[in-house]
């Protein structure tokens, strides 16, 4: 296995374990349109995940990584993707795609979307977003031509091959992209069934920011022989975001969050409530205080969760008020600060949470305050962390009252499976009709730029990003075991 680890003083700077010699896109191999694409995107060196995973990928391994968001993994995949499309021309057939990548949520689906336009801009790659929440009139017919790619969040994927809009006997390469987020959200028994149905002659890349024992069984099931591929794991959060903890009652943490937020080091801000509930009452109060803000939780309909993205991405908004599950795929330049309204129950939520800020070498502040009931939940993040966060203020008379003990009803622990009934809910309940993400890569390569223009030229640091939402489902066997 390869790890790459990061040097303890300059997180920006990675080093590999075992050194990867092609440090240039250029002697990576790649075609030139993709090259051309890449150094206007403005990357000069292929991340650490880039230099192990690209070549693997081209030489035809199945690779197994274990990357966070932030390490630069989406291009890791898509490029040798790309790349290999540029070797087969041929047109794929009508309702199959050549290339299928799933990812856990609709955002990071639209983001890898995104990326494929963006890297692909000078070739004819045909992609197609399929997720729930959007019509599924323009997905249907998007399909029914034959995409090269389909990046497609699991229930949705599996209602189009329910109904034979899709079939996967022609896909040469899959991607499970962000893996250990899709077994908390209960996707398991749904991948299981989709890589039941496709090609045992395939290409696989399993990513996953960490390696519980199902995924590391997900893997073994379906991968063959993978190059196996690490950098630095969650559980280390980049030592250039500056934690703090505030300790306060719990009725006094809105008014501590209009002062934070009104500080004027504060340029953009992500605040992390536990449940959706939450996160729209610290919206609204924040509103009163005259703070702009939106909310991104999984009650929020596809489009109401698009815009509120949109306007945080282009600087309508400052504030952006989000549940974990809202934001694991949520890539934004230069959020100053992470305000942890509530603490999160488990722990590695922590540091995903935290990982939103100081994103590609900048630095950053995360905030978390902390009542009394909440003291059990910082041990375990202090636990997990390896060391104790700088805290201030007190518990005032709550403290008295708890002893440390959770909170009724939580667990630090991750989430369990939920028992097997057929497919797992997508989040976001409410329908709504978002436009077709279908495009062809030629077409609409400057999608992807909000997202990414000021880190470009630095060095990449590690960044975590926002956690599982406690899931339901479980494992069940697949139809149809590939490998
Ligand atoms: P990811 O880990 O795929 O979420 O990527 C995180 C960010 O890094 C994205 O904004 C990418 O545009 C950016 N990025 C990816 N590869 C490179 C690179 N080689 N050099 C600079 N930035 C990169």
């Amino acid at each position: 296995m390869v790890f790459i680890g990061h040097e303890k003083r300059g997180l920006s700077r990675f080093f590999c374990f075992e050194r990867h010699s092609l440090t240039t896109f250029t002697a990576l191999g790649l075609a030139e349109a993709i090259l051309r694409a890449v150094a206007e995107e403005g990357y000069d060196t292929p991340t650490p995940i880039q230099q192990n995973v690209i070549p693997a990928v081209m030489a035809g391994h199945d690779v197994l990584g274990i990357a966070q968001t932030g390490t630069g993994k989406t291009a890791a995949f898509v490029l040798p993707l790309l790349n290999s499309l540029l070797d087969n021309k041929e047109r794929p057939a009508e309702r199959t795609c050549k290339a299928l990548i799933l990812a856990p949520t609709r955002e990071l689906a639209n983001q890898i979307g995104q990326c494929i336009r963006t890297y692909g801009k000078h070739m004819r790659a045909s992609v197609t977003v399929i997720v729930g929440g959007a019509a599924m009139g323009p997905q249907i017919r998007a399909l029914s031509r034959g995409v090269d790619i389909v990046v497609a969040t699991p229930g949705r994927l599996l209602d189009h091959m329910g109904s034979n809009h899709i079939k996967l006997f022609g896909t040469q390469m899959v991607v499970l992209d962000e893996a250990d987020q899709m077994l908390d959200m209960g996707f398991i028994p749904a991948i299981r069934r989709i890589m039941g149905t496709l090609p045992l002659k395939r290409q696989t890349l399993l990513l996953s920011a960490t390696m519980p024992p199902a995924i590391r069984a997900l893997a073994n099931d379906f991968l063959r022989s993978p190059k196996e591929i690490a950098v630095a794991p969650a559980a280390r959060p980049v030592d250039k975001i500056e934690q703090r903890v505030m300790l306060m009652e719990s009725g006094a943490k809105r008014d501590a969050l209009v002062s934070v937020l009104s500080q004027p080091d504060v340029s953009r801000a992500i605040v992390f409530t536990r449940t959706k509930r939450g996160a729209d009452r610290v919206e609204a109060h924040l509103e009163s205080a005259g703070l702009s803000s939106g909310a991104i939780h999984g009650n929020k309909s596809q489009s109401q969760r698009e815009r509120a993205l949109a306007s945080f991405k282009d600087g309508r908004i400052k504030v952006l008020v989000a549940t974990d599950i809202a934001a694991r795929g949520i890539d934004v330049d230069g959020i100053s600060h992470v305000i942890n309204f509530e603490l999160p129950n488990i722990p590695e939520s922590y540091v995903h949470r935290i990982g939103r800020t100081a994103r590609a070498g900048a630095s950053g502040i995360a905030i978390s305050f902390c009542d009394a009931s909440e003291k059990a939940f910082l041990r375990d993040i202090e636990k997990l962390i390896g060391k104790a966060i700088e805290s201030s203020g007190d518990f005032g008379h709550q403290g008295r009252h708890h002893q440390g003990e959770r909170p009724a009803g939580s667990h630090a622990k991750r989430p369990a499976a939920r028992p097997a009934h057929g497919k797992p809910k997508e989040q976001g309940k409410r329908k709504s009709a978002s436009p077709s993400a279908t495009a062809s890569a030629s077409q609409s390569g400057h999608a992807a730029k909000d997202g990414a223009t000021p880190m470009k030229r630095r060095a990449m640091g590690p960044a975590g990003h926002a956690a599982p939402k406690p899931s339901s489902a479980g494992p069940r066997r697949p139809h149809n075991r590939a490998a």
